[in-house]
């Protein structure tokens, strides 16, 4: 992979010293919409950046395209930045940034070639998850993803906050979540059975949640915090063991997978629990959008749960096609969820796992205004259309980058897993294709503790995500891809960030 950029062009007076122009580039990921490159260049002073709102720019853009449309004029007097909206300005400051060489030494000074650059985004919904409940990761290590984000022009961090592993999120009403919830007694050991001896835990008080809000909104991300039901419940029903079908008791769990053990559908105070801690949720969230799971939900204990059965038969449920009596409870469960989340005028967003299942078929009806994610196969979104829902597009084989064995794949093909994905299938009309707001890559963590590791496995495919996310379908072309990831692994080292090329485990 040949490096284009940071070469030392020339020698000239500057203030009576001499100077090494170091030119930047806008060969970048993810690749702007156009470039047109004029002859000369700048060298660039910060104090000659200006900043102007053109409402004109992007007209006849869909609105969020035109809201984060913008332009960067570089010429002889300096840089200007326009955009439609104060979030167009921010995106063309994260773009002028990085088009900035990534690292200047001691007597050299930075240029920018004479342009003009256009941009905006393709998809309105650009997201990343991090799974912070499987394994906890400090503010700092958060930050530092959020800033990965920004540096990709991502709009949304998707935040997993509780697993059957651990529950990661301070709720006042019940400080058992993070007293209990928040701890286990070990990890899994690869090959045999039980776990290791060494206790896991971390939560995020208020504070730190607000300070992560806080920061990654002044980046143009909004946070989406996920709590994952009513499947994937275990910590909190190891902290209130009332909350399941069995009545415990419940250990918080030191194993991967899924597990039968989860809220019930059929007590009160179950859907009463869920209601409190999304009221503390959205009051830490201001995001529009609430991501309430619904993944991988066995029925054994529904099935065998005499309150369970009771409210099955008080809803009059019937098995109808592929949808089981069971499946239909989870939906009609998640109807009650969704519907308390859109009465305090959000949305919500689930996996999924309860509208279509890993064969294709449809197997329950969520609330029509649930964002349906995804996750198991390519089609899984486009059936979520098909059905008359608003899609995202995260498909575990090319859009988890946890990189877990079995999952082993080195260079281009790594790489080109994330970046041939059809986020645009000729299955769907331009109709059907409005309706997939987005893209999302996920990383669960399982065999993830450490920063580096996770970083490891963000970079460089994230340059390959924002490609999909943002960047011009129609030129989508790996070959002209590879110099501008080039670009992008300079500015990952510049930073500190630790990136690779294979999916293997680092030891
Ligand atoms: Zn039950």
């Amino acid at each position: 992979m040949k490096k284009l950029i940071v070469c030392a062009c020339a020698l000239i007076s500057v203030s009576c010293t001499q100077k090494v122009l170091v030119s930047g580039s806008y060969e970048l990921c993810p690749e702007p919409r156009s470039v047109e490159l004029s002859e000369g260049s700048l060298v660039f002073r910060p104090g000659k950046v200006s900043e102007k709102l053109d409402t004109t720019l992007g007209k006849g853009l869909e609105p969020f395209q035109k809201e984060e449309c913008y332009s960067i004029e570089v010429g002889k007097r300096g840089v200007v930045l326009s955009a439609a909206s104060q979030t167009g300005l921010l995106r063309a400051r994260q773009t002028l940034e990085k088009a900035l060489p990534p690292r200047l030494e001691k007597g050299e000074v930075a240029t920018l070639p004479y342009a003009r650059v256009f941009d905006y985004p393709e998809f309105a919904y650009r997201a990343f998850m991090l799974d912070c409940a499987r394994h906890f990761f400090p503010v700092e290590t958060v930050k530092e993803v959020i800033d990965i984000m920004a540096l990709h022009q991502l709009n949304y961090f998707h935040w997993h906050l509780t697993e059957d592993q651990g529950w990661r999120i301070e709720i006042s009403k019940y400080p058992r979540l993070t007293e209990v919830g928040s701890i286990r007694a070990g990890d899994p050991v690869p090959g045999k059975e039980g776990h290791d001896e060494v206790q896991r835990g971390g939560f995020y008080t208020k504070d730190d949640v607000r300070e992560i809000v806080a920061y990654a909104a002044s980046k143009g991300i909004e946070v989406i915090p996920e709590i994952d039901l009513p499947g994937h419940m275990l910590a909190a029903l190891a902290s209130y063991p009332e909350l399941g079908c069995t009545g415990g008791p419940y250990e918080v769990a030191c194993q991967w997978g899924v597990l039968d053990d989860v809220l019930c559908a059929g007590k009160e105070g179950t859907l009463q629990f869920v209601k409190d801690v999304l009221e503390e949720v959205m009051d830490l969230f201001p995001s529009k959008y609430i991501h309430i799971g619904g993944d991988e939900c066995p029925k054994v204990r529904w099935e065998k749960c005499p309150d369970c059965q009771a409210k099955k038969r008080a809803l009059g449920l019937k098995a109808d096609g592929h949808k089981t009596r069971e499946e239909l409870l989870q939906s009609w469960f998640m109807d009650q969820v969704s519907a308390f989340i859109e009465a305090h005028g959000r949305r919500c967003i689930a996996w999924n796992d309860p509208l279509v299942d890993w064969s294709n078929d449809v197997v329950g009806a969520p609330s029509k205004n649930t964002v349906i994610a995804g996750w198991m196969r390519p089609v899984s979104s486009e059936i979520a259309v098909k059905e008359g829902y608003d899609a995202v597009i995260c498909p575990c084989g090319h859009l988890y980058l946890s990189a877990w064995e079995g999952n082993i794949l080195k260079g281009e093909a790594y790489l080109r897993r994330v970046f041939d994905l059809n986020v645009h299938p000729e299955t769907l009309s331009a109709e059907e294709q409005e309706r997939v707001l987005g893209v999302e890559a996920c990383l669960w963590t399982e065999r993830v503790s450490e920063r580096d590791s996770l970083l490891w496995r963000m970079l460089p495919r994230m340059s390959a995500v924002s490609e999909l996310q943002w960047s011009d379908p129609e030129r989508r072309d790996f070959e002209a891809f590879l110099p501008r990831l080039s670009r992008m692994q300079d500015i990952y080292s510049e930073r500190g960030w630790t990136w690779n090329m294979a999916a293997e485990l680092p030891e």
